[in-house]
């Protein structure tokens, strides 16, 4: 979500005559984006701003603004830290920064008085439609598309809805005339984002035929011509029901991927986190979808050493995530987070507990991921070919259907082309393959 705000940040920018520099050294304005999910982003984040504020010091001329989750939840009180800085714009406001970076620029060049930092951070309404620029330039074969902005849930441990706000839809059809915009452009793949991207609209639109809103954008993206492939993230048990676990049959672009966050197996932990859902009601979901699309990859997210979570809890979480299979999963420590509701019960369990817990899920799923790309050594996979790889010299990365990354010699032409792929080595994260040329 936050790459995705930075584009459009950086592409509201690039209309306004501004150009984007790789190098961080060569910029004229640098604009940090923040995540405040877990301190450690934030400690991450406020390290460089530091930074940024001191070459700020020895160089007056350099812009330099902090956008974003920690701009949001710091607000003022980051400018008493760090009184350097130009603008502090918050999670609403993304569309407005072209017009402070115009205010900040004129005082710099003696046109209007010298500002003290910008901080907005109101809410505003109607900001989750400003979320649709992209940039022109280099366009992404596999694009991320906003389709709505805040949670309107209450996870105990979550931040999220005090940095994002209440849950804002953006209207169907500026979501599907933005895909078709990127289609123009070369993207092939899609991944629609929101925090319950399964409650999208749940309140604007009507159930039609018992479909929820979100399914019949689904359908709607599914028609589009030169979109290939469509992922979603993340979605909830929450309003998780047959009309969209149909759509893994019925949608032939929706790709046989799914990240499905379990947080925890224990429904003791589930419960004080505020997840509404037992982990049976989690496995029977699953069940369902892999039922009727056994080839489904599915990955994860868990938090581990929740306040209470007791070897017991953590056993059941283990036991769980091993007998779901999760082809990938990003395993969390807990964080304490200011305003939350879990909040006031601190961090009860220790560091090294929450370590090994954290070792012995990464343990299975390194394992069970192994596993699933061993089965593929010697098949044909559909890959979607997104761009050269880092290590450059012909050899391109793309991904499978089911989010596997593939690495393959071939050639710039194919870029944004659907090719077969004949896997010959694998790891737990990585397959390696050649094309397989059609005679
Ligand atoms: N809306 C998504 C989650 C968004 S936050 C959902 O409900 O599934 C992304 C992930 O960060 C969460 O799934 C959770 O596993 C993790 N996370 C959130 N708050 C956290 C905290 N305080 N400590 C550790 N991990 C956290
Ligand atoms: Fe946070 Fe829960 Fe909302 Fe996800 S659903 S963003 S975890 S409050």
């Amino acid at each position: 979500m936050n790459e995705r705000d930075s584009e459009a940040v950086a592409a509201l920018l690039r209309d306004k005559g501004y150009s984007i520099v790789p190098e961080e050294v060569n910029a004229d304005v640098i604009l940090l984006n923040t995540c405040s999910v877990r301190e450690q982003a934030e400690q991450k984040a406020i390290g460089k701003a530091g930074h940024l504020s001191a070459r700020k010091r020895r160089n007056p001329n350099l812009i330099v603004g902090i956008m974003g989750c920690m701009a949001q939840n710091k607000g003022d009180t980051l400018v008493d830290k760090l009184p350097d800085l130009d603008l502090v714009i918050g999670t609403q406001k993304f569309h407005r920064v072209p017009d402070h970076l115009d205010n900040v620029i004129a005082s710099l060049n003696g046109l209007g008085p010298k500002p003290a930092t910008i901080i907005d951070i109101a809410e505003e309404k109607g900001s989750q439609n400003t979320i649709k620029s992209h940039v022109e330039d280099n366009p992404n074969v596999a694009a991320f598309v906003s389709i709505m902005q805040g949670c309107n849930m209450k996870c105990s441990y979550c931040i999220v809805p005090k940095t994002r706000g209440a849950e804002r839809a953006r209207p169907m059809n500026e979501i599907v005339d933005e895909i078709k915009t990127l289609v123009a452009k070369g993207t092939r793949e899609v991944t629609l984002l929101g925090q319950i991207v399964n409650q999208y609209a749940v309140r604007e639109f009507p159930f039609v035929d018992k479909k929820s809103p979100f399914v019949q954008l689904l359908e709607k993206v599914n028609a589009i011509e030169g979109i290939e492939r469509i992922r979603f993230t993340s979605p909830h048990p929450v309003g998780f029901r047959d009309d969209l676990i149909e759509c893994y049959t019925r949608l032939p672009k929706l790709c046989e991927y799914l990240h499905f966050p379990m947080q925890s197996g224990s429904n003791k932990i589930l419960k004080a986190m505020r997840r509404p859902y037992s982990i049976e009601r989690f496995k029977a979901i699953i069940d369902k979808i892999r039922a009727i699309r056994p080839d489904i990859y599915i990955s994860t997210d868990i938090i581990v050493g929740f306040p209470g979570e007791t070897e017991e809890d953590f056993e059941a979480t283990r036991s769980a995530f091993e007998a779901l299979k999760f082809d990938m999963a990003y395993v969390f420590k807990y964080s304490v987070r200011p305003g939350t509701s879990a909040e006031p019960e601190g961090d009860p369990i220790s560091k090294e507990t929450k370590e090994a817990r954290n070792q012995v899920l990464l343990d299975i799923l390194k394992q069970t991921s192994l596993e699933r790309n061993q089965s593929l050594i010697g098949t044909a996979q559909e890959v979607l070919i997104e761009g050269p790889a880092k290590r450059g010299n012909g050899i391109f990365v793309g991904r499978t259907r089911g989010y596997r990354k593939v690495i393959v010699p071939a050639s710039d032409r194919l870029v944004g082309a659907l090719v077969s792929v004949k896997i010959n080595e694998v790891t737990a994260s990585t397959l390696t393959g050649d094309l397989i040329i059609a005679d």
